[in-house]
């Protein structure tokens, strides 16, 4: 997995690292787990052909945005982020995922 540090990507000083098509934009040292978690996001991509993946990862967010009305609830709640961040210290995790394997992540909790 290619990383690129900088000093701009990600935006905001909430967020250390994005995965923008599977390379990885980073602000500072990433570590295992992170680069794990961006691993898990690289397949959720490919299995939606890029494309998609970021349209739905905008949809879910604003629609959980309205259900909860703050911006890092509705992040951390994207189907997406949940399945991450839920395996990120697992680092088999990708060789045993499966397919759409986020779909299980997308109920609505409080
Ligand atoms: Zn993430």
């Amino acid at each position: 997995m290619r990383i690129v540090y900088n000093r701009i990507i990600p935006f905001g000083p909430r967020f250390l690292a994005i995965n923008l098509f599977g390379i990885i934009f980073a602000k500072g040292e990433c570590d295992s787990v992170t680069i794990n978690h961006e691993m898990i996001h690289t397949d959720q991509m490919k299995e939606l052909c890029y494309v998609f993946f970021y349209l739905l990862y905008v949809i879910e967010w604003a629609a959980r945005f309205v259900i909860y009305r703050d911006y890092m609830k509705a992040y951390r709640r994207i189907s997406f982020e949940t399945e991450a961040y839920a395996h990120q210290d697992d680092m088999n995790y990708i060789k045993d995922r499966k397919h759409f394997a986020f779909l299980r992540y997308i109920r609505i909790k409080k």
